[in-house]
């Protein structure tokens, strides 16, 4: 027989099953609430009102390499040996979120212990029935880097095309001028054979700069493309050497300019590239040693690899750009940079024909004393790869 409920047990029973019903709803919510949070790709905290992590996502363990343990229930500016403590955020959090209520991409840049430097956009919600703060974090590091990198990119080409035109412009607005003056000679009959070859020598000098300099442009192209051909065979670095010195000896009086060592091995490579690398870094001691006279060129050899130093006395290069002038378009910044002409390709081309094959190039510098570029070149040919 069914048992029948008096009125209060009814009552209770149907309060329980309300219960029972909130419960299985709330518990749906909370695996609703979850599941959106753990899908999220950003790292997300849910912070109380005391900044204490309620939840924290994977994505935020894995981002800050952390556990759960270490976090949950944890004060948020002392989470791992307080790595959260960051001034702006407490100003955001404690200051700006309780009147604004919501704040969206708040740019955070600090060093974490773990990860280091990291630059991270901040969108934060107050709730206020619940009292909690929701804090998404997302981590633009890479982002800003490449930005900045491409600004840095746009600056050098910017940079580079304002000095190759003035560099260009130059020669081209001498040799208008020479010509000019020729024009007039040959109109008035001229003044004589000694001063038109002046000015026809004063002219092939401009005509070889222009020269120079469109073909550092094209030598830039193509080793940056990996299109540059190259002649490789065995020959004698010494003989090369003596007779890049002999070539360069006539173009300057004030240097004195020797060598020191010969090898005993033949060297393999692109014996005219390496004739233009040895020449531009004797160009560059020359250009940068006004007040000094020697410039040494060494040679040495172990096992596998010649090496070959250009030495001078001059200027010298501060330590902070001895890796940058390397780069395209690198010049220095100091006073002997500045009143030399160039466009700072020169070291650029130089250290990819060495690289391209096979070699390494650096320098060792101490401003005020001069400097020293080293090169190696290998002594068997290159693997094929
Ligand atoms: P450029 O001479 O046209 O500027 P380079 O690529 O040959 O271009 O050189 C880049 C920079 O390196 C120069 O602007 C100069 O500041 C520095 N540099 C190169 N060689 C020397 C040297 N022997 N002594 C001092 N500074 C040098």
């Amino acid at each position: 027989m069914k048992k029948t409920l008096d009125p209060a047990q009814e009552a209770l029973l149907t309060r329980n099953q309300g219960l029972e019903q909130d419960k299985i709803e709330i518990q749906a919510a909370r695996q609703y609430a979850d599941a959106i949070i753990e899908t999220v790709r950003e790292p997300l905290l849910v912070l109380d009102s005391d900044l204490r992590v309620q939840r924290a996502n994977a994505a935020f363990y894995r981002l800050f390499q952390v556990s759960e343990a270490e976090t949950h229930r944890r004060l948020l500016f002392e989470l791992g040996n307080g790595q959260w403590n960051i001034p702006s955020l407490q100003a955001l959090l404690l200051e700006i979120l309780p009147t604004n209520h919501w704040l969206t991409d708040y740019e955070v840049e600090h060093v974490f212990p773990r990860i280091g430097r990291h630059i991270m956009l901040l969108n934060a919600r107050r709730i206020e029935e619940r009292q909690l703060i929701l804090l998404a974090i997302e981590d633009v590091t890479e982002r800003t880097r490449a930005i900045q990198a491409n600004e840095r990119l746009l600056r050098q080409r910017e940079e580079f095309l304002a000095i190759t035109s003035h560099e260009l412009k130059t020669p081209l607005t001498s040799l208008k001028g020479y010509i000019q003056l020729v024009q007039r000679r040959a109109r008035t009959g001229g003044e004589g054979e000694d001063a038109a070859t002046d000015l026809l020598v004063r002219m092939d000098r401009q005509v070889d700069k222009l020269t120079h300099l469109v073909s550092s442009l094209l030598d830039v192209t193509m080793l940056q493309a990996g299109k540059a051909t190259w002649h490789t065979h065995w020959f004698d670095l010494n003989l090369l050497v003596s007779d890049i010195l002999a070539d360069l000896s006539q173009t300057t009086t004030r240097h004195q300019l020797r060598s020191e060592g010969m090898i005993q091995p033949q060297v393999f490579g692109d014996r005219d590239r390496l004739g233009q690398v040895l020449t531009n870094l004797l160009t560059n001691a020359i250009k940068y040693s006004p007040q000094a006279t020697p410039v040494v060129v060494t040679l040495s050899a172990d096992a596998d690899k010649a090496t070959v130093g250009v030495q001078d006395f001059g200027t010298g290069i501060v330590w902070e750009q001895q890796a940058q002038i390397f780069e395209r378009f690198a010049r220095g910044t100091d006073a002997a940079a500045s009143a030399a002409p160039g466009l700072g390709l020169g070291l650029y081309i130089a250290a990819q024909i060495v690289e391209q094959q096979g070699g390494h190039m650096w320098v060792k510098s101490q401003p005020g004393d001069g400097s020293t570029f080293f090169f190696t070149i290998p002594l068997k040919p290159l693997q094929a790869s």
